[in-house]
């Protein structure tokens, strides 16, 4: 029988899901949670810069970016900040390279720029997306209202600044001979043909070695043999690469990409194609923000549209560390709910 699951996740991440979707057989993942994401940081920094604060990551009940800083939630009660411009010195190098901050090939964006606090933000973007949210407003798991204009103009402003900021940074790596080989967006047909002969020789040498890998989990995901695995984060293989395949290379959203999924004129449109903004919150669920990312995927558990979800929970041995988990019981997703501001190889999950 066919599974059908919906996943949450960064920007990078719903790009290699949808080359996925678009380029592998019988993908699951039906409904992309996009999040919204500015950038991302290494576990072992956040970990080291908890510890210079005198903070063991096990006291924290949470984290959250605001305010220009790095909050730490103690479970006394307590708070912890730091400035995030001292944060962002462990920001993953290829966090600034990055051109999408909303999740702009997901069904439903969410975040919470924008929208008061204990509220989310949400784009919606497709059919299927824009059905989920009415179904579950209905339902009352979620209730929304219009985005205020003065949180679209702040929304478009943070997504138009990464881009801009971006955009300098793709242009002054490739002035120095450092590909940014995802901005070099090719014609459908051409994308293709050049790809063709594309292994896991040229994955390494393109993406992993030149540190442009997202830890997306992608190739892992994608691989009919079997052979990759992620060792210190880091994808490597063990064992041959039978002629003819490619799939690790298409599906990695850090190689070329069609312009039919990325196109040189998204660096114009802040926020992507999208039908309709709001904000929302779900009362019964308690998350980051608005806790929607967690009553929608329960919702569709609940009522059957999904069988599973992609979700980020956090290590037990090991807090904050984030930890890829397939949810098939609502509790599941329920304790997935918070941000874990480290790289994650998701789609890795699909193949366990
Ligand atoms: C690395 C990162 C950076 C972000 N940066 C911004 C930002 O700059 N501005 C902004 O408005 N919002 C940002 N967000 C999104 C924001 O933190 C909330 O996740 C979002 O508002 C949804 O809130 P919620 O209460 O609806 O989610 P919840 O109901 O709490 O659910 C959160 C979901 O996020 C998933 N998740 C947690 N950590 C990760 C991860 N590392 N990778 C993939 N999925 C994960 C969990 O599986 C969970 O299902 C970021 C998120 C991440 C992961
Ligand atoms: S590359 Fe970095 S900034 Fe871009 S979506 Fe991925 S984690 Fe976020
Ligand atoms: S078998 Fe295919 S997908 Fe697997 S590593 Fe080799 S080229 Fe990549
Ligand atoms: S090399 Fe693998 S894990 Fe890294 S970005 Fe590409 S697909 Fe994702």
């Amino acid at each position: 029988m066919t599974r059908t699951y919906a996943m949450v996740g960064t920007p990078c991440q719903i790009t290699a899901a949808t080359l996925m979707d678009r380029y592998t057989e019988d993908f699951p993942v039906e409904l992309k949670l996009g999040l919204f994401c500015m950038e991302n940081f290494s576990y072992t920094y956040l970990k080291k810069l908890a510890e210079e604060e005198g903070i063991d990551l096990a006291d924290v009940s949470e984290l959250r970016i605001e305010k220009g800083r790095l909050w730490f939630h103690l479970n006394d009660g307590s708070k912890v900040s730091v400035p995030l411009e001292r944060a962002r010195a462990a920001m993953r190098k290829n966090c600034a390279v990055c051109m999408d901050f909303t999740s702009e090939q997901s069904d439903i964006s969410i975040g919470s720029v924008g929208s008061p606090e204990g509220w989310s933000t949400i784009i919606i973007r497709t059919d299927k997306g824009h059905e989920l949210i009415e179904k579950a407003r209905k339902a009352g798991y979620i209730e929304t209202k219009p985005l205020t204009e003065r949180g679209i103009r702040i929304l478009e402003k943070l997504a138009s600044g990464k881009k801009e900021d971006n955009l300098q940074e793709i242009k002054r790596r490739e002035s120095v001979a450092r590909p940014v080989l995802y901005w070099r967006v090719m014609p459908d047909e051409e994308y293709l043909d050049e790809i063709t002969d594309y292994q896991f020789d040229d994955l390494r040498s393109d993406v992993i070695d030149v540190g442009a890998c997202v830890l997306c989990g992608a190739c892992v995901a994608s691989c009919p043999e079997d052979i990759i695995s992620i060792k210190d984060r880091k994808p490597e293989v063990d064992g041959e690469c039978p002629e003819g395949c490619n799939a690790c290379y298409v599906a990695c959203p850090r190689t070329y990409v069609p312009d039919s999924i990325i196109g040189h004129d998204s660096a114009s449109t802040p926020l992507g194609e999208y039908i309709e903004i709001l904000s929302a919150r779900a009362p019964m669920f308690r998350g980051q923000d608005g806790g929607v990312v967690t009553a929608l995927l329960t919702y569709a558990m609940r009522e059957g549209i999904i069988d599973g979800a992609l979700v980020v929970d956090r290590d037990q041995e090991r807090p904050w560390k984030p930890l890829p988990v397939l949810a098939e019981e609502p509790q599941d997703i329920v304790k997935a709910a918070g941000t874990k501001y480290s790289a994650c190889p998701l789609l890795k999950i699909l193949k366990e």
